[in-house]
């Protein structure tokens, strides 16, 4: 296998820069990797870390071993179109981090039977913290799979699921998960604050709080169930907030929430 394959990135933006990034970091060689899009200015600072950079996708689909499509899913359509005769020329492998668009959408729009993974990342990658899902179409190869992997590996972690309609569950569960998190922390920081803490204090004491939490999940050997069970003492004061959780039925607002996320991932589609 080419350790190094070359990449092109289909559209320069927030995604796009987060895999960018964490390639650079772990050693991918920046002349190997492409950034396209369509304001040349908007590309210069990618120039200046050594990338090849173009306004003209086709120039570098044609000659790239592996295409990821970072544009909105709106303008997804337009973008293949255009690039169906460099595709079916160059035959590279697609990576597509376009939310809800399907490999078969994306291959009738590229004219052809091609290699496409799709890739479900969620916003942390920007920090190299990313949890992404990955799946890939018949076309694509074990070493193409491998191929694919590295690179979305580069945001943060990457896992496989065999069937495309699972995409709906990954964005359920971590496509659209930091927002949750993000709200558990805004109740925790209004809530601290209330109790009299300055805003600075309740989020610093909330964010760390996070941190160590997820942390701690990862380093035990033990699930986030039994670690939450050791921590509340009986009559303790954990224990109280946790009733509490209980009575007010956390657990199933949390299902019903990401039951409505998966069910307007499927509409999306
Ligand atoms: P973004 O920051 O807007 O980046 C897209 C870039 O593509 C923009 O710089 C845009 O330029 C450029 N572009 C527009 N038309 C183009 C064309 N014809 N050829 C090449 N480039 C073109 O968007 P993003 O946030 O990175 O999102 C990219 C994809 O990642 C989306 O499909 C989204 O679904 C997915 N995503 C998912 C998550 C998640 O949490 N699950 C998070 C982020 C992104 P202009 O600004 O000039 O239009």
């Amino acid at each position: 296998m080419t350790q190094f394959p070359t990449l092109a990135f289909i559209g320069a933006g927030n995604m796009a820069r987060a895999i960018i990034g964490g390639l650079l970091n772990n050693g991918y060689p920046a002349e190997k990797i492409w950034a396209c899009e369509p304001e040349a200015e908007r590309l210069q600072d990618l120039a200046d870390q050594g990338l090849q950079v173009t306004t003209d996708n086709n120039q570098a689909v044609a000659q790239v071993d592996i295409v990821v499509l970072a544009v909105k899913p709106q303008i997804l359509k337009p973008v293949c179109t255009d690039l169906a005769a460099s595709a079916a020329q160059n035959r590279p492998l697609f990576i597509s981090v376009a939310a809800g668009i399907t490999s078969d959408s994306i291959n009738q729009w590229l004219g052809g039977e091609h290699a496409i993974v799709r890739c479900m990342p969620n916003t942390p990658a920007l920090v190299q913290m990313g949890a992404n899902g990955l799946c890939a179409n018949s076309a694509v190869t074990a070493e193409q799979k491998a191929q694919a992997e590295k690179v979305i590996s580069a945001t943060g972690i990457a896992l496989w699921v065999d069937d495309e309609e699972q995409l709906h569950a990954i964005t359920a569960v971590s496509g659209s998960g930091p927002a949750y998190y993000f709200l558990f922390m805004e109740a925790m920081i209004a809530a601290g604050t209330k109790m009299g803490l300055t805003p600075e204090v309740a989020t610093q004491l909330t964010l760390q709080t996070a941190r160590g939490a997820a942390e701690m999940a990862f380093q035990s050997d033990v699930p986030p169930a039994e670690l939450r069970r050791r921590v509340t003492s009986p009559n303790g004061t954990t224990e109280q907030a946790i009733l509490s959780f209980q009575a007010n039925q956390l657990e199933a607002d949390v299902e019903t929430a990401m039951q409505a996320c998966y069910a307007r991932s499927e509409e999306m589609a």
